[in-house]
């Protein structure tokens, strides 16, 4: 009879609730209001010709190198940070290697690397989700093959600096370190300047988040040359679409739309935390487009009464370390608006200080 691998069948299948998103999508730290006019106008230029014919990679690759001030060698654009994290662990971790992550964080780290065989190594996050170094830096074996840090993390919004990244990469040269930046524009510090990079250094970033084209599908992975070439090799040469190459380059080129539609998340982030201060809730402040928020045993109720008002959130009530806590994206200014006035009257209708103070 046919099995799957053994590592695959211990895998517990994620399905992250897609269905039925009607409403506000505060949920999945999208954008809200979508990708730029000009990407828009350029999507329906498309035309039969630009579908018909396999997808080329390489002159986009080429103008997102010149963009982040890499060579062209330098960059591999995936279908999504998904699919880069997926070509990381295909690239260097076997069976009985071991991938370091801290938890909470995203998902898929973990799945991917189990998926290879690996053992995967869980640092839980200091106080307040701080990066906890000494345990990280203590964890590291000579079987360490991967180590995946989301800076800002995912769902925490925390950010660690980029001399502990280094530090790590330093500390760990036979393992790949993927920093992965996947809310970089809202936080606005990368690694990608703090030039010499080591070779073990990898960098991810998306196309999901501040622009908007999350169903786009395409991220980018950036490392050394060399390294890059051996990650190359386990990528289909078509696992960007064309509609996704087509488009790309405009919307990197919409600057100003990216950072107004940041602004505004900055805004609106700061907005809802002292909203949140203001009910008297447990939160973290963040760097990037969404907030956790610890609101205790009324977690699902609270998800609920959101819903009943058409707007999304995420429990974390089962992410390590986030017992009883919600995520809430920060969406445009109106959007915003919308999930602190729903917030007041939930916090209202449970009756949630109460329960955070008894
Ligand atoms: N990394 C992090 C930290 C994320 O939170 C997410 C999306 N939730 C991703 C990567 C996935 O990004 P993409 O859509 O580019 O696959």
């Amino acid at each position: 009879m046919l099995e799957a691998r053994s590592a695959v069948r211990s895998l517990h299948s994620y399905r992250p609730p897609l269905a039925g998103r009607q409403g506000l999508r505060f949920d999945f730290n999208e954008n809200t209001v979508g990708c730029s006019p000009r990407v828009l106008a350029r999507l329906r230029s498309l035309d039969a010709e630009v579908l018909a014919r396999y997808p080329e990679r390489e002159p986009v690759e080429q103008h997102v190198a010149t963009f982040l001030s890499l060579e062209k060698e330098q960059v591999l654009l995936t279908n999504g940070v998904d699919e880069a994290i997926h070509l990381l662990c295909s690239t260097y971790l076997g069976p009985d290697d071991e991938a370091i992550i801290v938890v909470p964080t995203f998902a898929m780290y973990a799945i991917f690397a189990k998926a290879e065989g690996a053992r995967v190594i869980e640092v839980l996050a200091g106080q307040d989700f701080s990066f906890p170094l000494k345990s990280f830096l203590e964890s590291i074996t000579p079987r360490t093959r991967l180590i995946a840090v989301a800076n800002p993390n995912n769902p925490t919004g925390a950010a660690v600096d980029g001399n502990v990244l280094l530090q790590i990469a330093h500390a760990a040269p036979h393992a790949a370190l993927l920093v992965d930046e996947a809310y970089y524009e809202f936080h606005g510090e990368t690694i990608l300047d703090r030039a010499p990079w080591p070779e073990n250094l990898f960098v991810a970033r998306t196309f999901s988040k501040a622009y908007g084209l999350a169903g786009l599908r395409i991220g980018i992975l950036a490392g050394h040359s060399a390294q890059m070439a051996m990650v190359r090799r386990v990528a289909s040469p078509y696992n960007v679409n064309a509609v996704a190459l087509a488009v790309s380059p405009e919307a990197l080129q919409d600057q100003d739309y990216v950072q107004n539609y940041v602004a505004e998340v900055k805004r609106g982030r700061g907005a809802l935390e002292q909203e949140l201060a203001r009910l008297g809730l447990h939160y973290w402040p963040s760097r990037a487009n969404f907030v956790l928020v610890r609101i205790g045993a009324a977690h699902e109720e609270f998800v609920q009464a959101f819903r009943a008002r058409g707007i999304l959130v995420r429990d974390r009530n089962s992410d390590p370390g986030c017992e009883g806590c919600v995520r809430l994206t920060v969406g445009s200014e109106e959007h915003t608006q919308i999930l602190i006035a729903a917030l007041r009257e939930v916090a209202e209708q449970l009756k949630l200080r109460c329960e955070v103070q008894a």
